[in-house]
């Protein structure tokens, strides 16, 4: 028998892990193959990062290793590789996963420097001489081939979707491999038990399991490996398989459902029944907890019907408009096109009317944004009347994207950064994976970039999280005071006064993005007085107001009085303050003759710091949470 090691590392979230949906895809069709059953004895499916020596221990005498690659795990997959080779000349070391190159990429661009890699792609076994293959695009046949030829000839160069390292780290490319025809014959490593001494052995966590209700995505934006062609083709899972995966999920209590479908709600009618079939297993399992996907892109209005199905049994985590910009020209660059203003309004109104929770989405650093063009589009959806989660995600470069193209980064002046893993709620660590960040380019100074960025912390912080929600609202309905105008005051007001409880806050996720890009520190900040693991700094920025809520809202009424000259009366501010959720209130409260009440089923927090910030900022904040009903 041979010893077959298989790792899809994830990073864990307090005590979440994710359950290793694309090894456990592959390994679940390798298992239907005879040889292989008969030869390999699958000795650990590693799933969740631990300290890479522990993973080294934990591998003995490997015959063939296989190991999922993507942003979040390849530093770690890179060292353990290194260290297995040095250990285990002869192991087979197998890499595929969306974080190694297509292999039609090589044929692109195979003797240039592509900015990601930082080598030309030709070379990149001189630079990753410890794997020996990688295998392209959809892992499971191709990965079963492998294994079967393993025990034969070892001819691997008649596989296709292949590189295939040879002598002297050069490398053999074989044809493409085209994607799979018919998924429903694959089996589901829920159902056939691969999961099964996964979940008995390590009951301490709270599982993460991922669906695949469409595979594949139409669109081509610029910046995600799904835009690539080979992903353009939609395969769609039959309804039978996805009720049975999600009835073994219910009732093994996984607490979290993520849907990977890029585009739930794009099939309405079938989608509707998915979401019917998971508020049913829920109400009578009562799992999952949470319920989250990508929404389909232009088709926002469909999702209002799903929502209100999910709504039954509180699985509504908010459906996103993923603007990513709200600039002609940066669409344009991304291969992006946006809905027009009309249906922008009564998308937002529909949502509104029906309580169901809407978020959207922006990307810092796209080509041909501005800094007034980026802040122009934030101020416009919140003039348009959007007055929930707001999600700035700054631009990160991946592989197999139009980022590898010299060309395009050339074009538009993207200025890159090489920083720590960008992924928030993880506790810091030197051994996490490297990020490429997009922090400038010919339309937006890194200067620029680093102002947009206060900005929008300034703004989702304040605005989305509520804080000052009501109160820009009041300025804007009574005064004519527009949102531009009041951030843009407020921002030069807090630059010359650093010691106010938004001023601090200002300073320290400039000090925190320093720390970032100068001396390779984490990215996003930590609030040891509320948990070990990293936030987003427009949460950081929210938590630390609410935790000063008087004085902050003491600081923010005199600047009001100062720069506007205008006096809020003591019901305004009452609007303001008990809008939102405060940990040490016990609801509902009556003020000034109106009930403030938690938006969703919850027992009071009773001064529960930690938990009212996971719940309401993390958890809660695509669905508003944060905000009292
Ligand atoms: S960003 Fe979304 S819509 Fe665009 S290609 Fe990727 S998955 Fe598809």
């Amino acid at each position: 028998m041979k010893n077959l090691y298989i790792l899809e590392l994830s990073d864990r979230y307090e005590n979440q892990v994710r359950l290793p949906y694309s090894m456990g895809l592959i390994w679940s069709y390798c298992k239907t193959i005879q040889s292989i059953r008969e030869n390999y004895f699958l000795k650990e499916l590693f799933y969740y990062k631990e300290s890479i020596d522990d993973i080294c221990d934990k591998i003995i005498e490997p015959d063939v290793i296989i190991l999922s690659s993507f942003v979040w795990n390849w530093g770690y997959n890179k060292k353990i590789a290194i260290k297995i080779r040095r250990k285990y000349p002869d192991c087979l070391i197998i890499c595929g996963g969306p974080h190694v190159p297509h292999n039609d990429q090589f044929l692109y661009f195979p003797n240039r420097v592509s900015p990601y890699w930082g080598y030309p792609l030709s070379e990149w076994f001189n630079n990753h001489p410890y794997f020996d293959i990688i295998s392209s695009g959809e892992g499971e046949i191709t990965i079963s081939e492998i294994l079967v030829e393993n025990l034969n000839e070892r001819n691997f160069k008649k596989i296709e979707g292949l590189v295939i390292r040879e002598k002297n780290n050069s490398f053999h490319i074989t044809p493409f491999k085209k994607r799979i025809e018919n998924i429903n014959d694959m089996p589901s490593p829920y159902l056939d038990g691969t999961f099964d001494d996964i979940l008995k052995k390590d009951k301490q966590f709270d599982f993460t399991a991922t669906i695949e209700t469409t595979r594949g995505c139409p669109f081509h934006c610029a910046f995600c490996d799904q835009g690539h062609e080979y992903f353009n083709q939609l395969t769609l899972l039959g309804l039978d398989k996805i009720k049975a995966e999600i009835k073994w999920m219910c009732d093994n209590e996984i607490v979290y459902v993520d849907n990977a479908d890029n585009n739930f709600g794009m099939f309405v009618e079938r989608d509707k029944q998915i979401a019917e079939f998971l508020v049913d297993c829920k109400l009578k399992t009562g799992f999952p907890l949470q319920y989250s996907t990508a929404w389909a892109k232009g088709k926002t209005l469909n999702s209002i019907e799903i929502m209100k199905i999910l709504k039954k049994a509180d699985l509504d985590r908010g459906v996103s408009m993923a603007f990513q910009s709200l600039n002609e020209e940066s669409l344009a660059a991304t291969k992006r096109k946006n809905m027009n203003e009309g249906t922008i309004k009564k998308t937002i109104d529909s949502f509104t009317v029906s309580n169901i929770g809407v978020f959207d989405e922006l990307i810092l650093g796209l080509p041909n944004e501005t800094l007034d063009s980026f802040l122009d589009g934030i101020f416009y959806l919140l003039e348009l009347g959007h007055d929930k989660f707001i999600g700035v995600y700054p631009l990160q470069v991946l592989p197999n994207t139009k980022y590898a193209d010299p060309d395009y980064i050339e074009k538009y002046g993207l200025v890159l950064k090489e920083t720590q893993s960008h992924s928030a709620y993880i506790i810091p660590e030197k051994e996490n994976s490297k990020d490429i960040i997009v922090v400038g380019s010919n339309s937006m100074s890194h200067d620029e970039w680093i102002t947009a960025f206060l900005y929008k912390t300034l703004i989702v912080g304040t605005y989305t999280y509520g804080s000052l929600q009501s109160i820009v609202k009041f300025l804007n309905g009574t005064h004519n005071i527009s949102h531009k105008e009041f951030y843009e005051t407020l921002y030069k007001w807090l630059i010359l006064n650093p010691d106010t409880i938004l001023g601090r806050e200002l300073y320290k996720t400039r000090k925190s993005l320093d720390d970032t890009f100068n001396r390779d520190s984490h990215w996003n900040r930590l609030l040891p007085e509320i948990s070990n693991h990293t936030w987003i700094h427009e949460e950081a920025l929210a938590i630390m107001v609410m935790k000063n809520k008087n004085l902050f809202y003491e600081e923010i009424f005199d600047f009001i009085m100062k720069k506007f000259d205008i006096e809020i009366s003591l019901e305004e501010k009452n609007n303001q303050i008990y809008s939102v959720v405060d940990p040490n209130i016990n609801y509902p409260i009556t003020v000034d003759n109106k009930t403030y009440k938690l938006n969703w089923k919850r027992e009071n927090f009773s001064g529960d710091f930690p938990a009212w910030a996971r719940e309401c900022i993390w958890w809660g904040r695509k669905s508003s949470r944060y905000l009292t009903a």
